[in-house]
């Protein structure tokens, strides 16, 4: 696994992953698409690989198989060789076929979800390395996106991107999970656009990003209040409900209990500091990782002086899209 920008220098191309959640069917669907209509996707002359993340779960309209595939690119699974698990399997077969070092090498990948919670049109990073910070950068400042940095999590690690020495999650909601919703779609067509266009751009040489990026940092997820035998004591707030990327303080709802009472936000379920910003509020598919939201921190991050030439030096090994 390349862990930088360094790599061997070898040429690539731009991995766009659809399907890394078999029930996220808005990115299967746009991969369907681009396929049968290749000039439905302005791919400003990059060559890209167009792959379904897992095919099985896919196919079974799940979410996963046996694990789930955006928690299994972790070292001690892929190295693992009594581990057969179908994802395990899945996420060996992605780095070995289209991994920095694969047979068909990536240096960027593109990685599209959907979530059932109102975050909008979103990008998600899992560490800072200074070409996916550059890309984010543009995204935020020609999209205006927000981006959730989830880089330090004990209970929470293994992503696709990670792995990539340039990558993005272009995450969209609300959308049910097994839906195609087309404003779900054109939102992350727009997104992945907007990336290979700024790819494309880098190649010319550096360009401007701005002075900064504005990151919601991860800091921890809660779970639901619980009966001693696990099942749910109550639910996400009505209030709560849909405030994604909003300000979180003292006081404001948390949860609703069955017999009415209400938990409201403390300091101390945060970082005893004051406003947090909650993102994946009731995210249907984190139920089963009993997360009911993840509180973040806002970070101004200063653009610095190497992330644009670390995106060029990434974007001029970029395989040109053949004629
Ligand atoms: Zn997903």
């Amino acid at each position: 696994m390349d862990n930088g920008n360094g790599g061997d220098h070898r040429p690539g191309r731009v991995l766009v992953v659809g399907g890394t959640h078999g029930n996220e069917r808005n990115g299967l669907w746009l991969l369907d698409q681009w396929r049968q209509h290749p000039g439905q996707l302005h791919r400003h002359g990059l060559a890209l690989e167009l792959v379904v993340g897992n095919p099985v779960a896919a196919q079974a309209n799940r979410r996963y198989v046996d694990r789930d595939l955006n928690r299994s690119f972790r070292a001690e699974l892929l190295s693992d060789p009594d581990n057969q698990e179908l994802e395990v399997l899945r996420a060996r077969q992605l780095l070995a076929r289209h991994g920095p070092a694969g047979n068909k090498p990536c240096l960027v990948a593109i990685d599209l979800h959907s979530t059932t919670a109102a975050m909008g049109n979103s990008l998600v990073l899992y560490n800072r390395r200074p070409a996916s910070l550059a890309l984010a950068a543009v995204l935020q400042r020609r999209l205006g996106l927000p981006i959730y940095l989830h880089e330090s999590d004990s209970c929470q690690s293994g992503y696709l991107g990670a792995c990539w020495p340039c990558a993005l999650v272009i995450e969209v909601g609300p959308v049910a999970q097994g839906l195609v919703n087309g404003r779900i779609c054109q939102q992350s067509q727009i997104a992945v656009e907007t990336a290979l266009d700024a790819l494309a751009q880098a190649r010319e040489g550096p360009f401007a990003l701005g002075s900064a990026l504005l990151v919601h940092g991860h800091l921890r997820s809660m779970d639901l209040p619980r009966h001693g035998d696990g099942s749910p004591a109550g639910l996400v707030h009505p209030s709560l409900q849909d405030r994604d990327w909003r300000p979180l303080g003292a006081g404001d709802p948390l949860f609703l209990a069955g017999d009415g009472t209400t938990t409201a936000f403390s300091p101390e379920n945060g970082d005893g500091s004051g406003t947090l910003w909650p993102v994946f509020i009731n995210e249907a598919a984190y139920g089963e990782k009993g997360i009911a939201l993840s509180l973040t921190r806002r970070e101004m991050v200063p653009v610095a002086a190497g992330w644009a030439p670390s995106l060029t030096e990434l974007a001029r090994r970029l395989e040109r899209d053949p004629p």
